[in-house]
C-alpha cells in the first residue's frame, strides 16, 4: 500500500518572473507526486512565494505569511522578500525556511525536509533509501564532498574540489529512510567529516519542524537520537583531528553514537607533519586522547599512518613509534609513502628509499600488532553488545561489536550459538578468547571463560 499523499498550499505572488518561478516549483511538486491543494485546512504545507520590489509588495507577502502561519501554521518562504536580508524571520520567526527567488532545489530541499516526498512502490523504480550496495543492516551516509584541506600527499581537493555540505535536513531525512528501511547501522562518511558545515558557516536549517545546525556535533546528536528510536548504531568516520571533535566524545559516553573515533594522525612529527600540511602539535594530540579516554572510558580509536614520507629521517620514524607506544590506539591503518600523480609531496627532496620505506612499516606493523593484540587480550571477560554480519566462507558466525566498523576492522567470532539469527541483530555476548584480530565471544548465558 503507497502513503497517504502529501498535501501542499501554494500561494503566488509578484511579478511574471515569480510566476514562472512558481510555475517551475508547482510542476516539480506535482512530478514528484504531491497534491496541490487550495484551502489551509487541507494543507500539510503552505509555500509563499513573495515579492520585494515595493513597499507596498512588501507588506503584502508579510500579510500573506502572517496569515498561512495563522491558518495553517507550517510555512515555507520563496521569492524576491526572502533575497532583502533577515525582514521574513525577523518579522515572522516561526517560518519553517526562507530562500530567494529562482531557487527550485533549495524549495524542494526545504519540501522534502518538512514533508517527505511520496513513495509509491508501484511507480517508483528506486526504493525511498536509494540503491545499496552494501548488505541490508548497515549503510554509509555520506555527508558532504570535497576537502578544504591541502594535506600534501593528497590529490581529492583537486578531483573532487572544495567542500560542500549536503543541507543537514536531507542527510537526516536520508538517515531515517535507511532506518525505516531496516538499516541498523549507519556509517557516516565524507572526505573530512569535522568539517561539516564549514562551507555554510554552520547554517541552520530545520528537521522535524525544529532548528538545526550544519555542524558535526549537532548532527551526530541528532542522528544518535533518531538512531535510538530505531534501535540501531551510528558510527563517525573520517574525523579530521580539529579542536571541536573534542565536542563529539560527551556524545559517546551517553551512548548516543558508538564510542568509535576515526582520526587519521597520519605521522607525530612535528616537521613531517607541516611538510604533509597536518596539524602537527603531537603533545597536545597525546593530552587530548588522555581526556578522551577520560570521558569515555571505552572508546575505541582508529587512525591511519603514512610512514617513509620524503624526507623522513630514522629519528623522525622513532618520534611515530614512540607516539605509538603512548597513543596505545586500538585500530591502526599504515601505508608506505607512494607518490600519487599531481600530489605536492612529489616534488619535496630526499624521497626514503623503497627497501627502508619497507623495513619501517614492518618495524611500525610489529609494534602496532602487539599493542592492538594486547587491547584484544583485555577484552577477554568483558560483556558487550555485537551486531550480528552472518556467516563468513568458513562457515564461522561473524558479528562486530562499537569498536568494529565493517570492512575494516576486525570480528567477533560468535560461538556456541544455538538460536537462529539474522545479519542485523543485535546479541550480548562475553567475550571469551582473543586472537591477533578478532575476538571470540558467546551469547551471555552460555559463557564460560577458558584460564
Ligand atoms: S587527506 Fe583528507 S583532509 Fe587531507 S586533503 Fe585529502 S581529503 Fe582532505
Amino acid at each position: 500500500m503507497s502513503n497517504p499523499v502529501p498535501k501542499v498550499g501554494f500561494i503566488s505572488l509578484g511579478c511574471p518572473k515569480a510566476l514562472v518561478d512558481s510555475e517551475q516549483i508547482l510542476t516539480q511538486l506535482r512530478a514528484e507526486g504531491y497534491d496541490i491543494v487550495s484551502s489551509y485546512d487541507d494543507a500539510q504545507l503552505v509555500l509563499v512565494n513573495t515579492c520585494g520590489f515595493i513597499d507596498s509588495a512588501v507588506e503584502e507577502s508579510l500579510e500573506a505569511i502572517g496569515e498561512a502561519l495563522d491558518e495553517n501554521g507550517k510555512v515555507i518562504v520563496t521569492g524576491c522578500l526572502g533575497a532583502k536580508g533577515d525582514i521574513v524571520q525577523q518579522t515572522h520567526p516561526q517560518v519553517l525556511a526562507v530562500t530567494g527567488p529562482h531557487a527550485l532545489q533549495e524549495v524542494m530541499d526545504h519540501v522534502h525536509q518538512q514533508l517527505p516526498k511520496p513513495h509509491d512502490p508501484y511507480t517508483d523504480l528506486i526504493p525511498a533509501e536509494g540503491l545499496k550496495l552494501t548488505p541490508q543492516h548497515y549503510a554509509y551516509l555520506k555527508i558532504s564532498e570535497g576537502c578544504n584541506h591541502r594535506c600534501s600527499f593528497c590529490i581529492i581537493p583537486s578531483m573532487r574540489g572544495d567542500l560542500v555540505s549536503r543541507p543537514i535536513g536531507e542527510v537526516m531525512q536520508e538517515a531515517e529512510n535507511l532506518f525505516k528501511s531496516g538499516v541498523k547501522e549507519l556509517l557516516v562518511i565524507s572526505q573530512d567529516t569535522s568539517a561539516y558545515g564549514v562551507d555554510v558557516k554552520y547554517r541552520t536549517e530545520f528537521w522535524g519542524g525544529r532548528p538545526l545546525k550544519t555542524r558535526m556535533t549537532e548532527l551526530a546528536a541528532a542522528l544518535g537520537k533518531l538512531a535510538r528510536e530505531y534501535g540501531a548504531w551510528v558510527r563517525l568516520h573520517y574525523v579530521y583531528p580539529y579542536p571541536h571533535v573534542d565536542e563529539v566524545i560527551p556524545l559517546m559516553a551517553d551512548g548516543l553514537i558508538l564510542p568509535y573515533l576515526d582520526v587519521p594522525f597520519q605521522h607525530a612529527s612535528p616537521r613531517i607533519l607541516k611538510l604533509m600540511k597536518r596539524p602537527g602539535n603531537i603533545e597536545k594530540t597525546l593530552r587530548r586522547i588522555e581526556d578522551w579516554r577520560a570521558i569515555c572510558p571505552n572508546i575505541t580509536l582508529r587512525s591511519t599512518f603514512i610512514v617513509g614520507f620524503p624526507g623522513e629521517t630514522e629519528q623522525e620514524f622513532e618520534e611515530l613509534l614512540e607516539f605509538l607506544e603512548e597513543a596505545q590506539l586500538d585500530r591502526v591503518g599504515a601505508f608506505a609513502y607512494s607518490p600519487v600523480d599531481g600530489a605536492t609531496a612529489n616534488d619535496l627532496p630526499d624521497p626514503v628509499p623503497e627497501e627502508v620505506q619497507q623495513e619501517r612499516l614492518e618495524r611500525f606493523m610489529q609494534l602496532q600488532s602487539a599493542i592492538s593484540a594486547e587491547k584484544l587480550q583485555n577484552k577477554i571477560g568483558q560483556t558487550m553488545q555485537v551486531i550480528v554480519d552472518g556467516f563468513s566462507e568458513d562457515n564461522l558466525l561473524l558479528g562486530r561489536s562499537s569498536a568494529d566498523a565493517p570492512e575494516i576492522d576486525g570480528a567477533v567470532i560468535l560461538d556456541q550459538v544455538e538460536d537462529e539469527v539474522t545479519p542485523g541483530q543485535f546479541m550480548e555476548v562475553k567475550i571469551v578468547a582473543a586472537t591477533e584480530h578478532d575476538l571470540i565471544g558467546v551469547p551471555i548465558e552460555d559463557a564460560t571463560i577458558d584460564d
